[in-house]
């Protein structure tokens, strides 16, 4: 699976914004105010960005707060610190890390089974990752 595509204004770090997804949820606006911008999209439509990624204990546990309540999970982890992934993991966020060992994966895997269904587990047992949110019988939304 490739990973997203991050919007290009995230700061470089292990946090992004997906490119694309973004409705305004203002979540991270409320949760992460310091680590989170918003700007003129050039489609002609406002979207956030990480404008700076955590330093501190308290930044990161307000960015996994942003992460963790935001629409479309759209903040993703690209790092590989075991700690932050389990912590993700933990939150039921497992799904917006671009890369995890093994194990981590597996957990993933059967949390997706039992919370969202079938078709999604079976999606990310076949290593395709974030099931997509919409239907596939909605085709005309
Ligand atoms: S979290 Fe997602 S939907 Fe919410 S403001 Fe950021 S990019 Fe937009």
């Amino acid at each position: 699976m490739s990973a997203p595509t991050p919007h290009r204004a995230n700061v470089p770090g292990d946090f992004y914004v997906e490119d694309g997804c973004c409705t305004m949820c203002g979540v991270p606006f409320g949760e992460a105010p310091e680590l989170f911008g918003q700007c003129d999209d050039s489609r002609g439509y406002m979207h956030c960005f990480v404008k700076r990624q955590p330093q501190t204990t308290s930044e990161l546990s307000d960015m996994l707060s942003a992460l963790q309540f935001s629409e479309f999970e759209c903040i993703r982890y690209r790092g590989t610190d075991r700690l932050i992934q389990l912590k993700l993991v933990e939150l039921n966020c497992g799904e917006a890390c671009d890369h995890l060992p093994t194990d981590l994966q597996q957990r993933v895997n059967r949390d997706v089974w039992k919370r969202r269904g079938f078709l999604a587990g079976l999606w990310a047992e076949l290593g395709f990752g974030r099931a997509p949110e919409k239907p596939w019988w909605k085709f005309w939304r």
